[in-house]
């Protein structure tokens, strides 16, 4: 810390991101990135977009808008981009929480959110998931906060089932319910056509994951336009211009492009079930997973020691030093060939234990 920074400063504990190592080739199975380029029509839209680089992008997004507004019954007006899912949800802390609004989550999430509660010096309260590490939605009921729910949970895997969602939604009519669908496409359902029938839910997407996009920073939220409207506020008071042009151009082509989309989800969760009935062979228990990754332990190993071994072997996954969790690790399903090197890797290291 400069001798200049505010003392608050001094107390925030940055989100800490998955490592992105530039020295040597890892196989990269940390941080959920789908294993596929992105759509051949995403990447020549994008390239025509370099061409007009020197013009701020459409800080309304219009194109992309309209046509995810048209394919999901929406009107424009309940459709939101951001850079990246992280930035709308920024917003949402930033225009639906203060001190009589506190955060609401549960206590094992995605780290961001009590990082941006930390940072905007807003109140939260941390909900125990059961012992299993689902999430009990009565727990949710009348909480007096604003509630962020990963669905499905990370790094947990599982998954709540849409009346669960509901009935959260349906118990807190006085309060904003935030469903995180970072990982939606490979659980196969979403909260989006409730946003129809209540007002009070924002419903958070991500072209990072089946869409293949995470280096180009493209999120999506829906909502009722008021919730949508108080967004764009905290959008426009922050950065108008926060969607670049070639990543505009990129999403339409990849939303366009329905058919590459399902072909990356239905080869990740083949690839999903393939390596989690290697791992159980090899003994290890994991949670039910709903998403692009695998939450595994192994009764020989403690997390931070499979973690690291892994790493010695080229091998990069994630470890959470977290109470509760910490004999676990976060696998992210990638291509069959990087399951392969996963599972011979787990194997020597079975081997020598
Ligand atoms: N929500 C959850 C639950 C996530 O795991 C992630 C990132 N891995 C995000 C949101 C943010 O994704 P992005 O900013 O890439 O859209």
């Amino acid at each position: 810390m400069s001798r200049y920074a505010k003392p608050a400063l001094e107390k925030i504990a940055p989100y800490v991101p998955g490592e992105q190592p530039q020295d040597r080739s890892y196989v990269k199975l940390n941080t959920n990135e789908s294993p596929f380029p992105p759509s051949p029509k995403a990447q020549a839209y994008a390239a025509n977009a370099l061409e007009r680089l020197q013009l701020y992008p459409d800080p309304e997004c219009t194109l992309l808008v309209r046509s995810m507004a048209d394919s999901l019954g929406l009107e424009p007006e309940n459709v939101l981009l951001s850079n990246g899912s992280d930035e709308i949800l920024f917003q949402a802390f930033s225009a639906f929480c203060d001190k009589d609004r506190p955060a609401v989550f549960p206590d094992i999430s995605y780290g961001f959110y009590s990082v941006y509660a930390e940072f905007l010096g807003i109140p939260y309260r941390e909900i125990p998931l059961m012992e299993d590490f689902s999430i009990r939605p009565e727990d949710y009921y009348g909480a007096g906060g604003t509630i962020f729910i990963a669905n499905p949970n990370a790094p947990t895997a599982l998954a709540l089932d849409p009346d669960a969602v509901e009935s959260i939604v349906m118990n807190n009519p006085d309060s904003v319910v935030v469903i995180d669908e970072a990982y939606m496409d490979f659980c196969g359902t979403s909260a989006v056509p409730l946003t129809k029938k209540y007002d009070n839910l924002l419903v958070v997407q991500t072209f990072s994951k089946s869409r293949s996009m995470a280096g180009a920073r493209l999120g999506m939220g829906f909502a009722d336009a008021g919730l949508i409207g108080d967004l764009k506020k905290a959008k426009y008071s922050m950065n108008p211009y926060n969607v670049n042009s070639a990543t505009l151009a990129a999403g339409l082509g990849a939303w366009e492009d329905t058919e590459y989309t399902r072909m990356i989800v239905e080869t990740v969760k083949a690839n999903r079930e393939y390596t989690a009935g290697a791992l159980k062979e090899l003994g290890f228990r994991m949670t039910e997973s709903r998403t692009n990754f695998l939450f595994v332990s192994h009764p020989a190993l403690s997390g931070g020691d499979l973690y690291r071994r892994l790493k010695g072997k080229g091998i990069l996954v994630r470890h959470f030093d977290k109470p509760r969790i910490d004999d676990y690790v976060r696998v992210t399903v990638g291509s069959r060939e990087e399951m392969d090197s996963l599972l011979e890797a787990v194997r020597g290291i079975l081997e020598e234990t």
